[in-house]
């Protein structure tokens, strides 16, 4: 079998020499979904993070595309073709939609790609061509969260990388949020996720991994994850 797209082995990272991760491995194969699941401060914004490049790791390795990428910075990281959507959205709040999506293409300088790519988040997200000319901050939750995916794409990743789309959205978003991921995926991108709505993440992956205090305590299947009594007694309130 081929090597996979993204390969963590042994991380360890630290704040302030402060170790919360203690050896965490995982992989994501070209075309998947993968969703890492568990608690508040179990460890899985530090864990994109590091993938991502805002931090490195104090110990063991991050592998994208064959190439040991451990310590290669997040600019780089954008245009060796992995887009992290960091939790909380993160958008330019004073500038407009389509000023937030262009700047998500900032290392493309040829004007018709960048239009080419803002069609097909468009065809995506119908919401944001509408609203392109609004101020981003007078959007609704969902809808920022919307532009804040479709900025991610517009750097044309091989892996984007959605930490805790969920937050502050409602149930019925969430759910739309995801089924916009699924559709991406269809459209050939791998996607690596995060989320505390851990049923919800499970039913748009292909397999699973589930992190507690700094460890994988368990992986497999979505299904079996899904199907899981350890996974539904602790993340599902069954
Ligand atoms: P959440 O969804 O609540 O962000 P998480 O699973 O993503 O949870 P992390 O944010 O990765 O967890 O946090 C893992 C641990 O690292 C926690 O104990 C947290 O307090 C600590 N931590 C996170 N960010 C920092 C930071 N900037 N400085 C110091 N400690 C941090």
């Amino acid at each position: 079998m081929s090597e996979p797209m993204l390969q963590v082995q042994d991380l360890r990272c630290a704040y302030d020499g402060v170790p919360v991760i203690f050896g965490v491995s995982l992989e994501v194969n070209r075309g998947e979904i993968v969703a890492i699941v568990g608690a508040n401060g179990a460890g899985k914004s530090t864990t994109m993070r590091t993938i991502a490049g805002l931090m490195h790791p104090v110990g063991g390795s991050v592998r994208f595309l064959g190439e040991d990428v451990s310590r290669v910075p997040a600019n780089q990281m954008i245009r060796r073709g992995i887009s992290y959507v960091p939790e909380g959205r993160r958008l330019f709040a004073k500038l407009s939609v389509r000023e937030n999506l262009e700047l998500g293409a900032f290392a493309e300088k040829d004007r018709a790609s960048v239009a080419e790519r803002l069609e097909e988040v468009f065809s995506l997200f119908p919401v944001l061509k509408a609203r392109s000319a609004q101020i981003a901050e007078t959007m609704s939750g969902g809808e920022q969260q919307m532009c804040a995916i479709a900025r991610g794409l517009m750097s044309r990743p091989q892996l984007l990388m959605l930490d805790e789309l969920s937050l502050g959205l409602m149930p019925s978003l969430v759910e739309k949020v995801l089924e916009a991921v699924a559709e991406i995926n269809r459209r050939g991108v791998t996607v690596l996720l995060v989320e505390q709505m851990v049923q919800e993440a499970l039913e748009i992956a292909h397999r699973g991994y589930v992190i507690q205090t700094g460890r994988m305590v368990q992986s497999g299947s979505a299904k079996d994850l899904l199907d899981s009594e350890e996974v539904r007694k602790a993340y599902m309130g069954m």
